[in-house]
């Protein structure tokens, strides 16, 4: 590597740290290792209903697509480990308790591009992608060295765990790529073995269609009754294969406060009385409202249906007049769950 080289790869790491990155890792653009994986995945229908993903094929093949003359990647993770949240945070996945990450990370992805631009010089191309583009992002960062991708299909970062949302800035500079980590899954298959859904068609290779979050997030309309109970207590999302990796046990905890929970979680009988516009105001800045109030309020249905607690019929009673009818049909499975248990003794 020619001082040059490494001076520039060094001067983007410092930058991306200081902007509040966690990690970053410098790896070579051209197309994903496992893009023959992505299309047999996606061919088997384990994308359920997500046609974005569809749609958005051939791009996800080769970044070049998005970024023609694209020969580097810099991808970056951003931890949102914030282990002592308020327990009523439970039933929703960690990386959605505090602000919506996309708004969190994509300025500080431009910067960071602005800043490879102006630190390589012209003619240099940069283009930042942050989850709602076509960009196999995990791909990518595993390749450059950021982690590895484990059997739960999450990438692992041996300091920061698997709670991380990642970003990647795609750049036409030539940068000097970083060390590649090791798949350190080893032996262990607790996340296989954990899923509440049998999610996992094989290690690395999830059926989204049986993912709870998948089910209580990009799902729309009912969520099919064989899986209801399954859902337990989640309203958005749902951690249980994170939660049982030995890696989280020693991961970093996050230092972006904007990630982290502010307050309570509302009492999920509370969020069946929320309308459209309550559900703006509480929700709008995070990213709940990817599910969009319909979808909560189904989830919170379910979630008491399975939390067993008698004091939660009125509210899903109320819950049978909801606008919405994939609502009123989430309610009318709770309340006949909470009907179907046996009476407390006396
Ligand atoms: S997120 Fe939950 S349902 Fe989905 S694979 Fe992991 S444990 Fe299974
Ligand atoms: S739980 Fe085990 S197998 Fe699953 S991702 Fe973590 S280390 Fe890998």
């Amino acid at each position: 590597m020619t001082l040059l080289a490494r001076a520039l790869r060094e001067a983007v790491r410092a930058r991306a740290l200081e902007l509040g990155f966690d990690a970053v890792a410098l790896g070579p653009a051209g197309p994903p290792e496992h893009g023959a994986a992505f299309e047999r995945w996606l061919d088997a229908g384990y994308a359920g209903t997500m046609r974005y993903l569809e749609r958005g094929r051939a791009e996800r093949l080769d970044p070049e697509r998005l970024l023609p003359g694209c020969r580097s990647v810099v991808a970056v993770a951003q931890s949102h480990n914030h282990p002592d949240a308020d327990p009523s945070w439970r039933p929703v996945a960690r990386y959605a308790r505090g602000r919506d990450y996309h708004d969190l990370m994509r300025p500080r992805l431009r910067e960071l591009a602005g800043f490879i631009r102006e630190a390589a010089g012209p003619p240099v191309r940069c283009r930042a992608a942050v989850d709602t583009s076509a960009v196999l992002e995990r791909d990518l960062a595993a390749r450059a060295g950021l982690g590895w991708i484990g059997k739960n299909t999450n990438l692992l970062s041996p300091a920061l765990g698997s709670y991380v949302v990642l970003g990647v800035v795609l750049t036409t500079a030539a940068l000097e790529p970083d060390a590649r980590q090791p798949d350190r899954c080893g032996t262990c298959t607790a996340c296989l073995d954990a899923c509440p859904t049998g999610a996992f068609a094989g290690p690395y290779v999830l059926d989204a269609r049986r993912c709870l979050s998948y089910l209580t997030i990009e799902h729309r309309g009912e969520v099919p009754a064989e899986l209801c109970g399954s859902v337990a207590d989640w309203v958005f999302g749902c951690d249980v294969c994170q939660e049982v990796c030995p890696w989280n046990r020693k991961a970093a905890p996050a230092r972006e406060p904007a990630l982290a929970p502010r307050g309570a979680f509302p009492p999920l009988e509370a969020l069946l009385d929320v309308d459209r516009d309550a559900f703006r105001a509480r929700f709008g800045a995070s990213a709940l409202t990817r599910a969009k109030r319909a979808g909560l309020l189904r989830n919170a249905a379910l979630a008491l249906g399975n939390r067993g607690d008698a004091r939660a019929v009125p509210a899903l009673r109320r819950a049978l007049d909801d606008a919405d009818p994939v609502v009123r049909g989430a309610a009318g499975w709770a309340l006949e769950r909470l009907a179907a248990r046996p009476a407390a003794a006396p």
